[in-house]
């Protein structure tokens, strides 16, 4: 039995694939929209109880920080918390944050495929992050001397449980003060003091800091015998890339402290080849119980703390 209409099949075939052109371009409408990120925030394993560390919510907050900048354009930043698959992502980012307990790219499933996607990443010129026990490395992450690539993408890391060097992690009363230096990550903020774990006695390499890495933010550890440690610094690579360590906040709500933000966010733009301006990057964050932490405040741990975590 014939159909009572026919449409030629041309047109079946437009109307059919019409919604199909319509939601791709509505795709890449959207793609044009939102921007490329500039910042990969890399969210590792963490099991500190609630109110410290709170790695995806200490993730969340500095992105926020990137897109509410003050004095700077709104920085784009995606959060991940597993690697990226998606390589044009990777080729794309200007530096990669990490946060999480011990470095992510030794952490995470597949560390040798991370390791060898961020040597080409570094290769190309990437700047590089670490926050607080992001900074740190085992013994089985190093070799017998302590070498890591980590020391030249980063300048140095926070050497626990190992052998060769042996940093230190303790809550204390610290004050954090610029180092007598002119660089743009020391850009409008001040000393400030607050209780934290300011980890100490950091590696640098046999040889304590390369020529490139720069000591930038320092404090006076331990406080029965203080002398004056490197807690943040800088490495310019001869690849064209930067690197920055800073070894706090292990509380979340350190986060309050405007100087530190400053310093955090000077540093994150600094290695994404930004230009930090004479005021330093600002910005006001809500209540931080909207970035979602477990706690805000620390809450007592649930277990005891294993020795060489922080
Ligand atoms: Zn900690």
């Amino acid at each position: 039995m014939k159909p009572a209409w026919r449409i030629p099949f041309a047109v079946v075939g437009i109307l059919l694939l019409a919604p199909l052109f319509t939601a791709a371009t509505a795709a890449c409408a959207a793609a044009a929209d939102s921007p490329q990120p500039q910042v990969l925030i890399v969210v590792g394993p963490s099991q500190h109880p609630p109110g410290t560390h709170e790695v995806p919510a200490g993730a969340r907050v500095m992105e926020y920080m990137l897109e509410h900048a003050e004095g700077i354009p709104p920085v784009a930043a995606e959060i991940v918390d597993r690697w990226p698959q998606d390589k044009r992502l990777l080729d794309h980012v200007k530096t990669v944050v990490f946060t999480g307990d011990i470095f992510p790219g030794e952490t995470l499933p597949n560390p040798e495929a991370i390791k060898a996607d961020l040597t080409a990443m570094m290769a190309r010129g990437c700047g590089i992050v670490c926050v607080h026990y992001a900074t740190g490395l085992r013994a089985q992450h190093v070799t017998a001397d302590g070498d890591h690539p980590l020391l030249r993408w980063m300048g140095g890391y926070f050497a626990t449980g190992c052998e060769h060097h042996r940093s230190v992690a303790r809550v204390v009363t610290a004050t954090l003060a610029p180092a007598e230096v002119d660089h743009p990550v020391l850009r409008g903020w001040k000393a400030f003091t607050f209780d934290d774990e300011p980890y100490w006695n950091n590696y640098f390499g046999k040889d304590g800091p390369a020529a490139n890495v720069t000591p930038l933010v320092t404090t006076m550890m331990p406080p029965d015998a203080p002398k004056k440690e490197t807690v943040v610094w800088a490495v310019q690579r001869p690849d064209g890339g930067r690197g920055l360590g800073v070894v706090v906040p292990h509380y979340f709500r350190s986060w309050r402290i405007a100087d530190l933000r400053t310093l955090v966010l000077n540093g994150i733009c600094w290695t994404a080849q930004l230009e930090i301006p004479a005021a330093g990057i600002h910005c006001m964050l809500p209540d931080l119980a909207q970035f979602k932490p477990a706690s805000v405040e620390p809450l007592p741990p649930q277990k005891p703390k294993p020795k060489t975590a922080s």
